[in-house]
């Protein structure tokens, strides 16, 4: 008796090769291997990408997070204006800054904030809203952008899993980050789609915001490495206010420059694959594919299925199952309000956030996943 052994078929896997290698070993012999000429290319080419006036690398998305909120002066008893249904980070930050964050429930069908349950949160202590675009699928932000207007708050994007994610805006179709809120922030974490290893991104299309990142994650330094060492006469820096260190190197820039050239093909591969689960899964009684509103483009950074009462099995038995075919799941987004690290936050009713936590599953997909194991996935799936 043969016994067939098949790949185990990972929930993501970064797209890196021999170019990004070639670039790392570039950027490592150059004599300049961090916040330097490597960085600078890939904000310009990061910001020209995503439509925005500039972008300014940092090491990781929870510190842009971080970084865009203390910018804006949010500070110990402020409130932001969040969602629970997120990866923990994106509270995290707020309570770096001392703030309070206040959770919105989410559109079941999305995922994302719901716009309308917004204005009922906002008081005399509100500083900022924080949208997240949900495992890259765009959230709501025209509607976010019109209630943040009328109380005159800033609205600051989670971008983290959004690149190459489109909003239609009137007719154009625009990215995430071009930014539409004040401030997008990104993530480049190998299970984002394009990845630096670890690091992140801001965009703004403020100059004086852009500064300010620029200073806050140098240390707070008033000058930049850069103009120190172009002086033809001595400098000294100063440091008027406190800042941090949440530089990138230029290891990661020149991978990032090589990820985002090869973005377009990774993108297109994904929605490829995307499109090819859900037409099949739209066949199988009890699950639900995800819903893509007509006026976003999403880049499927997680592809998102809810298991329903109308399917054979439940949601962590699907799992499990799936486990013992050699298919690596996960759940559904987290929920902050759900853990130990911020039970003490007071909130409202959060009903589709935890129903969401609970019934949905994430299925494999990368750029180098074939079709053939997308299909072992929906027959695995299949009752
Ligand atoms: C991944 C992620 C982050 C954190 O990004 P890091 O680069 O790992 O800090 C923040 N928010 C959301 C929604 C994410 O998915």
């Amino acid at each position: 008796m043969s016994t067939v052994s098949l790949r185990t078929i990972p929930i993501a896997r970064p797209d890196l090769g021999e170019e990004e290698a070639a670039a790392a070993r570039r950027a490592i012999l150059s004599g300049w291997i961090t916040q330097g000429p490597e960085v600078a290319a890939f904000e310009d080419a990061f910001a020209a990408y995503v439509g925005a006036e500039h972008a300014c690398a940092v090491s990781n998305c929870t510190a842009a997070l971080h970084l865009a909120l203390h910018a804006l002066g949010v500070g110990p008893g402020d409130e932001v204006i969040t969602v629970s249904h997120s990866f923990i980070a994106t509270t995290n930050a707020i309570r770096y800054c001392g703030a309070v964050p206040v959770f919105v429930d989410i559109d079941p069908r999305t995922y994302n904030m719901d716009p309308s349950l917004i204005e009922r949160e906002i008081t005399a202590r509100t500083r900022a809203i924080l949208p997240v675009h949900q495992m890259g699928l765009p959230c709501e932000i025209l509607p976010i952008l019109e209630v943040a207007a009328r109380h005159q708050l800033p609205v600051v994007e989670d971008a983290a899993c959004a690149i190459g994610s489109e909003i239609r805006v009137r007719q154009d179709w625009e990215r995430v980050g071009k930014p539409h809120g004040l401030v997008a922030c990104f993530s480049f974490h190998p299970r984002k789609i394009l990845t630096t290893g670890d690091g992140g991104m801001l965009t703004t299309d403020d100059p004086e915001l852009d500064r300010k990142f620029r200073t806050l994650r140098q240390h707070g330094m008033s000058i930049s490495d850069a103009t120190r060492h172009a002086a033809t006469s001595v400098v000294f820096e100063e440091y008027p206010e406190l800042g941090f260190n949440y530089r990138m190197t230029d290891i990661q820039a020149a991978v990032g420059r090589v990820q985002l050239q090869r973005l377009p093909a990774l993108l297109s591969r994904r929605a490829e694959l995307a499109e090819r689960y859900t037409t099949k899964i739209e066949g199988i009684q009890g699950l639900i594919p995800p819903h893509v509103p007509a006026h976003v483009r999403t880049n499927y950074q997680s592809y998102a299925v809810q298991v329903t009462d109308s399917y054979p099995v439940g949601r962590d038995q699907l799992m499990q199952r799936l486990l013992e075919c050699g298919i690596s799941t996960r759940r559904g987004i987290m929920n902050a309000h759900q853990e130990e690290a911020h039970k003490e936050i007071p909130h409202g009713g959060l009903a589709h956030s935890q129903f969401a936590r609970d019934r949905v599953i994430l299925l494999p997909l990368f750029a180098g996943m074939t079709t053939e194991e997308v299909d072992r996935v929906v027959e695995a799936l299949t009752p």
